[in-house]
């Protein structure tokens, strides 16, 4: 039965020598370097590329229309990429993954396709998905081969020494570091060109039914290209690493990389991101440039979701790490998420991020924190209506970071925010923003008042300058929040 669908797929295309025999099917690994999945494909002789488009998926999954956009927009400098090294980048629209099965199966028949290879991801409906395909290729005699390109270490070999998975930050981080030591990471090879083929591929969509496309200025801010990540990180190394961990904090500064939308769909890889920055500090993972250090605790950070995800399927399917915390009574306050959400609490520091998510699609990582912590402990909201939330309007959404770092602020997570030590957002602001230079930005209405005043305005000033009184106030709902976690 096997032999027979395989000839079968043979006979109906052309059997010259230039007919790609391989696939690699791209998912969130949107680049040519250090693609284990492509170098593979390229191996055996031809080889030709697919993306397959989901909308009622990435629906499903609350994917920004601004991702959405950048995504295309990567696929189209991916084939650009891609044409260079001879592969032609087919495309495939498919509403839903669990149609892609029978619908790889036609097209790896239809092309004469023996064996396609892709890199894994580590969340359980990808992971379903990938199975899926597995078994109904396997059974026309087509093979579907995993690789790994989306962190440091395979998700599953960093365990404890009694081999768990890890719960704890601080070890799990060493224990990464020790692995990185004993077997660094080494980047996958550019693959060599092969000879050009002909192939009519369908084209890559500019936009999709359904889905808004960003402003023109809004998609300036993201150049969707490899080697613009590749630029940003080299100026990031070059200008900012080294004072990282002094400037990481400030949201008014550009001390970060801003690199999460293209580690987010794989434009840059977090082996790319941890050469460069070994590179500029003398190939040390934890002595040498305190910035260079605090910035590889971050890629391990990222490394830490993804595995704690791979590890406990749970998290994908909305259900906390400390299943205690399922029982917190969260409060059903539709007007409360909605001046959340649209940046209209009165508290400045968390009006001004909620306001920078929306026109650009992208928060600091201390905003996140503090928008986080503010909706799940002073307003005592379900933290899964702030994750999606921050899913359907992130550039860089990201199942395993946005996951993890909802349950972090939530105190549902692995090593988590203790759930007393609420933030206050007022005393964030002063500290990180202390000129309220970022609320100047964002929140126009107070850029006249003295730097001081900006971070809680009186309520008189407030009222002349057009900006709402505060929705909650911080002292009492902390201690309600704290009181709700410590009933459990
Ligand atoms: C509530 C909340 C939601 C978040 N949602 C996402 C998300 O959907 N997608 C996402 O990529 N990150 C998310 N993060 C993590 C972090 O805020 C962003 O990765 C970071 O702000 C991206 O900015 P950067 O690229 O300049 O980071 P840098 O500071 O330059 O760090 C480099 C890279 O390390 C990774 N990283 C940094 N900090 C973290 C972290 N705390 N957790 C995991 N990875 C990290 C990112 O890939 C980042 O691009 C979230 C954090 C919180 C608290």
């Amino acid at each position: 039965m096997k032999r027979r669908s395989l000839q079968a797929a043979r006979t109906m295309t052309s059997s010259s020598r230039e007919t790609p025999r391989s696939l690699c099917w791209f998912r969130s690994d949107l680049r040519t370097e250090d693609q284990p999945a492509l170098a593979a494909a390229l191996q055996n002789g031809p080889a030709s590329a697919l993306f397959i488009i989901t909308p009622a998926q990435w629906q499903a999954h609350h994917d920004a229309p601004i991702k959405v956009d950048f995504r295309l927009r990567a696929l189209h400098s991916l084939k650009a990429d891609l044409a260079e090294l001879g592969v032609a980048l087919d495309c495939l629209v498919i509403d839903h993954w669990r149609d892609i099965p029978a619908a790889l199966v036609r097209y790896c028949q239809q092309h004469g396709i023996e064996q396609v290879h892709c890199n894994r991801e580590p969340g359980v409906n990808e992971r379903r998905r990938d199975r899926a395909c597995f078994t109904e290729l396997q059974n026309q005699g087509i093979t579907l081969v995993g690789h790994e390109a989306d962190t440091l270490l395979k998700p599953g070999t960093v365990k404890t020494g009694s081999g768990d998975y890890y719960r704890v930050f601080t070890p799990f981080a060493r224990r990464c570091r020790d692995l990185l030591r004993e077997r660094p990471y080494t980047l996958t090879p550019r693959p060599t060109a092969q000879p050009p083929l002909n192939r009519a591929v369908n084209p890559i969509p500019d936009a999709l039914p359904g889905w808004s496309v960003p402003t023109p200025e809004q998609q300036a801010l993201w150049p969707a290209t490899c080697s613009h990540a590749h630029h940003q990180l080299g100026q990031f190394i070059d200008t900012t690493l080294h004072g990282y961990d002094q400037t990481r904090d400030f949201p008014a500064r550009r001390g970060t990389s801003s690199l999460s939308p293209y580690l987010a769909l794989g434009l840059v890889s977090a082996g790319q991101c941890l050469h460069a920055a070994l590179q500029a500090n003398q190939g040390e993972l934890d002595s040498g440039s305190a910035g260079a250090r605090a910035w590889i605790n971050e890629l391990l950070w990222r490394e830490f979701y993804r595995h704690l995800l791979f590890g406990f399927p749970a998290l994908s399917m909305h259900q906390p790490m400390k299943p205690e915390t399922a029982g917190v009574a969260w409060r059903n306050a539709p007007d409360d998420l909605a001046a959340w959400q649209t940046g209209h609490t009165g508290i400045p520091v968390v009006d001004a991020a909620m306001r920078q998510l929306l026109a650009t699609g992208w928060m600091h990582n201390r905003l996140r924190m503090i928008t986080a912590m503010f909706l799940t402990k002073n307003l005592l909201i379900d933290w899964r209506l702030g994750e999606a939330f921050f899913m359907q309007h992130l550039i860089d959404g990201d199942l395993a970071s946005n996951n993890g770092g909802w349950q972090w602020s939530a105190s549902t997570g692995a090593d988590a925010a203790p759930y007393f030590r609420v933030f206050n957002p007022v005393s964030q602001s002063e500290k990180f923003d202390p000129e309220g230079r970022f609320l100047m930005k964002w929140l126009p209405e107070l850029a006249t008042l003295p730097a001081k005043q900006r971070h809680d305005p009186p309520a008189d000033v407030r009222n002349r300058v057009g900006y709402p009184q505060a929705i909650v106030d911080l002292k009492s709902s902390r201690q309600r929040a704290i009181d709700a976690f410590a009933a459990l």
